[in-house]
C-alpha cells in the first residue's frame, strides 16, 4: 500500500475513529468499485473526513465521485454517557457538535474537493430524495439499532450489482462493540445479495452478487 506521504500525514492528524490498517482496507475495497462520476461512492457517517480521505483518494485515481453523506451533528455516541465527545467540536451558537467545517477542511487541505461532494443531512433522508445508484456504499453512521439499521435498509437497495458494501465497527464480541453494526453485517452476510470479499480489523467488505 502506498498512499502519497503528504495524505497520511493528514490522515494522521484528522480527527476520526478508523485504524490505519482499516483505512487501507477501505481504499482497496473502493478500488474494486465499479465507480464513475454518474455511479458515486457512498460513505454515510463522515465526522471531520479521516475516512473519506481514503476515498477521496480512491476516486481521484478511478476520476469518480464521492457522495459524503452526515447532518455533521455528531451520533448519539459522540455525546455522554458514551466516552466519544470531542468537546472542541462543539459549536457556540448550539451547543451541539458541527464536524461540517472540520470536514470541509479536511477535504480542501487534500486538495480533494473537485471529487468530494458534501450532502449534509439524514441518511435516509437524502437516499430517498437523490434516487444515487451507488458504487459503493461504506456505512459507519450512527452505531444505534435505528439508525444502523436505517442505513442498510434505504442504501443498499442503491448499490449496483457487483458494487461494494463496507460496514465499520463490526465486533463479533459483545464486549468490543455495540451490537448494530454487527446485525447489519449478518443481514448482508444471510441476505444471498453479497459476497464476503474482505474483513480487517472490524472493517468488513463484501460485492453485491444480485441485482
Ligand atoms: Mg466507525
Amino acid at each position: 500500500m502506498s498512499l502519497p506521504p503528504k495524505l497520511t500525514d493528514l490522515i494522521a492528524a484528522t480527527r476520526g475513529f478508523l485504524p490505519r490498517e482499516e483505512g487501507e482496507a477501505l481504499y482497496g475495497l473502493c478500488r474494486q468499485a465499479p465507480a464513475s462520476r454518474s455511479q458515486p461512492i457512498v460513505e454515510i457517517g463522515s465526522y471531520c473526513g479521516r475516512s473519506t480521505l481514503y476515498l477521496g483518494h480512491a476516486a481521484k485515481e478511478m476520476d469518480a465521485t464521492v457522495v459524503a453523506v452526515d447532518h455533521h451533528r455528531g451520533s448519539e455516541e459522540n455525546y455522554p454517557p458514551f466516552p466519544y465527545l470531542d468537546a472542541t467540536l462543539i459549536s457556540p451558537f448550539t451547543s451541539r457538535i458541527d464536524t461540517l467545517q472540520a470536514f470541509r477542511e479536511t477535504i480542501r487541505l487534500a486538495g480533494l474537493e473537485p471529487w468530494v461532494m458534501a450532502l449534509i443531512g439524514n441518511s435516509p433522508t437524502v437516499a430517498e430524495a437523490t434516487g444515487i445508484r451507488a458504487a459503493m456504499v461504506f456505512i459507519d453512521g450512527g452505531h444505534g439499532g435505528l439508525p444502523c439499521w436505517m442505513d442498510y435498509i434505504s442504501w443498499t437497495p442503491r448499490l449496483v450489482k457487483g458494487g461494494i458494501l463496507a460496514i465499520h465497527d463490526v465486533f463479533e464480541d459483545p464486549s468490543e462493540g455495540g451490537r448494530p453494526p454487527y446485525e447489519i453485517y449478518l443481514a448482508a452476510r444471510h441476505s444471498g445479495d453479497f459476497e464476503e470479499i474482505a474483513r480487517v480489523g472490524s472493517l468488513a467488505g463484501f460485492r453485491k452478487v444480485r441485482a
